[in-house]
């Protein structure tokens, strides 16, 4: 069993709906347990694109998946919520990143791990610090990076409306 950390958001149509549908979507698969869901973020986009702000939030799973198998999972409920490419860091109905596999690192083509901009997201950091154990190997790179960060990126708690 392997424990995996995953960034969620969204900037197009119904966010909250989409964050919600993507986690029952996730919890339907006999291969996942979900054990954590962090708060909601209402965050400004990052990337130069100018487009909605986005909802994130962050996911702790068990799984007997192996990694390529998870993203191959994550890609299919991207799918199913209808998520449409169209510019690179643009808009979105839904975005599931894997953030940390265990410990693994590696980089290929289709899976690098840890993701390659977890440390300068703060709307991945501070989800994650939310439910990410202290024990975690990551926990004191997380907090440094998102001190690092201060305020420069605009993220609030999402009130629900
Ligand atoms: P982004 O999330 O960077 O905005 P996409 O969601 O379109 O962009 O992802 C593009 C590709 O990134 C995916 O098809 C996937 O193969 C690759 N990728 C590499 N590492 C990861 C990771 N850790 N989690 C999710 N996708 C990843
Ligand atoms: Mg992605």
């Amino acid at each position: 069993m392997a424990t995996a950390y995953l960034s969620i958001g969204a900037n197009l149509g119904d966010r909250l709906q989409q964050l919600n549908q993507a986690i029952a979507l996730l919890k339907a698969q006999p291969e996942i347990l979900v054990t954590k869901v962090s708060p909601f973020y209402e965050t400004a986009p990052v990337g130069g694109v100018v487009q909605d702000d986005f909802l994130n939030g962050a996911v702790a799973l068990e799984t007997t998946l192996e990694p390529l198998a998870l993203l191959a999972v994550i890609h299919d409920i991207e799918q199913q919520l209808h998520r449409v490419r169209k510019v690179h860091w643009g808009p979105r109905t839904i975005d599931l990143d894997i953030v940390f596999f265990d410990q693994l690192s590696q980089k290929t083509a289709a899976l690098t791990l840890p993701h390659p901009e977890v440390y300068n997201r703060r709307f991945v950091l501070v989800p994650l610090l939310d439910i990410l154990p202290k024990t975690s190997v990551y926990y004191s790179k997380v907090v440094q990076a998102n001190a690092r960060l201060g305020d420069s990126q605009r993220l609030q708690v999402f009130n629900g409306v």
